[in-house]
């Protein structure tokens, strides 16, 4: 089966988030699995600097339809290295200057005025380039609002196209609260008809909505945890869409992210001091904590516990409830905090005034730092994440494969990853963290304060510890449901029928012991059959 991914972020190459660790390392598992994969990223600044290995020119120059005019689009190579004895899979960058040739990969908090357009671009690229191989692609996988135009084009002008006319469209939605919406008029950027303005399809509210667009023309619709899928069906989780998501039925599965064992393994992390696993994770630990005091100027040997937050700083992440905690505990000195973050000014600020005012209690950096973000995981006893609303979460998982207790607010992929400490669940071997239900700064110290009671009784820690590093998350299980997914996608017949999904949905890793379901049917009847009748 060949398929082709298509998203605005792939680890190492261009990373602001999660979305890039999935793209990372999701087409090897597929490859391993017996998919041909192709991976399909803009040519930003950052990925062309060859920070991350060699970027080839591949000397393919073609003209793109951008509006009334036309984009030229420079094509360049590169690879992904193969995981676990996987085949290497191939990376085509799409390259325009004037586009791509920027600082940051979306402006950061003052997003680009040019998003809409250049997204639209890179979009349209693709399927030209996608469409120049004599082979031509079973599924092609879009990610987020970015790439959310990708369906809509395979659906709505299929004969630009004609050599992925049997091409199945799946997309996935990795956050539900970015939308890519756009005034209506960059919907002559598009290049498609205006009859596809209108609330079933690309408009929202007035204005072009592509994270709509994906869910309405794609074959069938993903997101990154089985109860995210289920929250999202409704207010608040839809952030708007909930009804066009009702709209297409049980269109929508949950599959879990898995982690790059590769990247993320505390046995052989170059950015640790010292390697280790679960049997000798209180040493390991231990050195990775006084190398992270060295490197912030703190006493190496304080081993209070250390709680940890490693995330963008952002209203989501609960940041602040962080930040109120953080404050709370402090001056009592029974645990020192650590966050690594970058994102919201205020919060930064607030951060900052903490930090000052509680040396050696409270550490901050502020960065996206790649290498620091593996040594606080290693250093750290918990790590923090009060989130409002998470579509999946990989911090979580990191946190447990280098054995840090994650204590998570009751929502989306959390819940599915994270098995509550529960004196039955501790005893059954099956405990994996710790969960609170509200979001508020109180019900996280309860969290916290449940953690280091039991951080205290230090067989039981340790218990704890080693079931943890013992799960397994890797992306072999999620793989192999996205191939599930993309075997019935490509067998459904092309204009109808129901595809079967409930047997899809991957919950839990194998250790996990949590469990999730969701999907169903879903309807795979394009409008192909409406429109040409
Ligand atoms: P999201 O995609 O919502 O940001 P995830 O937990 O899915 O959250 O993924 C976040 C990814 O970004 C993880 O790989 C995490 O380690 C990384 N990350 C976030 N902030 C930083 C930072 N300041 N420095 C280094 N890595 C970071």
């Amino acid at each position: 089966m060949r398929v082709l991914e298509v998203a605005s972020e792939v680890a190492p190459l261009a990373k602001t988030g999660g979305l890039a660790d999935v793209l990372g390392a999701l087409p090897s598992a597929l490859s391993r699995l017996g998919c041909d994969v192709t991976v399909v990223l803009p040519a930003y600044r950052e990925a062309l600097d060859g920070r991350h290995g060699p970027i080839e020119p591949t000397g393919w120059e073609f003209d793109v339809a951008v509006g009334t005019g036309t984009r030229r689009a420079t094509i360049w190579q590169s690879r992904l290295a193969g995981r676990h004895g996987g085949a290497d899979v191939t990376v085509y960058l799409v390259g325009h200057p004037a586009y791509f040739d920027r600082p940051t990969l979306y402006g950061g908090a003052e997003a680009y005025g040019d998003n809409a357009e250049r997204f639209i671009f890179f979009s349209r690229a693709v399927l030209d380039l996608a469409s120049r191989f004599e082979q031509p692609y079973d599924v092609i996988h879009s990610h987020d609002w970015q790439t959310g135009i990708v369906p809509a084009y395979l659906k709505a002008l299929p004969a630009a196209w004609p050599r992925l006319a049997r091409a199945r469209s799946v997309h996935t939605i990795h956050n539900m609260a970015y939308q890519g919406v756009f005034w209506h008029w960059d919907m002559l950027l598009t290049g498609l008809d205006w009859r596809h303005f209108h609330w079933r399809q690309m408009e929202h509210f007035g204005k072009l909505n592509l994270l709509k667009t994906g869910i309405v023309f794609a074959d069938a619709v993903t997101t990154v945890s089985p109860t995210y899928a289920r929250e999202i069906r409704s207010a608040p989780g839809g952030c708007g869409l909930e009804g066009t998501l009702a709209s297409r039925g049980d269109a929508l599965v949950g599959i879990v992210n898995g982690i790059d064992t590769d990247l993320w393994n505390p046995a052989a992390d170059p950015h640790l001091p010292r390697p280790y696993g679960a049997a000798d994770a209180v040493e390991g630990k231990r050195a990775a904590k006084r190398a992270l005091a060295e490197r912030v100027g703190r006493d190496p040997d304080d081993d209070r516990p250390l709680a940890a937050f490693v995330g963008r700083l952002a209203e989501q992440k609960g940041i602040g409830m962080v930040a109120d905690v953080a404050a709370r505990l402090a001056a009592g000195g029974r645990v020192r905090f650590f966050v690594l973050g970058t994102g919201d000014r205020h919060a930064e600020e607030t951060l900052r005034r903490l930090a000052a005012a509680h040396p050696g209690a409270i550490d901050l950096v502020v960065g996206f730092d790649e290498g620091l973000a593996h040594l606080v995981q290693a250093a750290a006893d918990m790590l923090l994440m009060p989130s409002l609303y998470e579509p999946c979460g990989l911090t979580q998982l990191y946190a447990m494969a280098y054995g840090t207790i994650p204590v998570v607010r009751s929502t989306g992929g959390l819940v599915d990853t994270v098995v509550d400490a529960t004196p039955e669940a501790l005893a059954a071997g099956r405990a994996s963290g710790f969960l609170f239900e509200h979001a508020d700064a109180g019900a996280l110290a309860w969290g916290l304060e449940r953690a280091l009671e039991l951080h205290a009784d230090r067989p039981a820690w340790e218990r704890l510890v080693a079931g943890v590093m013992h799960q397994d998350w890797s992306w072999a299980r999620s793989a192999a449901a996205y191939r599930t997914l993309f075997e019935r996608v490509v067998e459904a017949p092309p204009h109808g029928g129901r595809i079967r999904l409930s047997a899809v949905g991957a919950g839990a890793g194998a250790g996990g012991g949590a469990s999730g379901e969701a999907g169903g049917d879903f309807d795979a009847r394009d409008d192909r059959a409406e429109r040409e009748a």
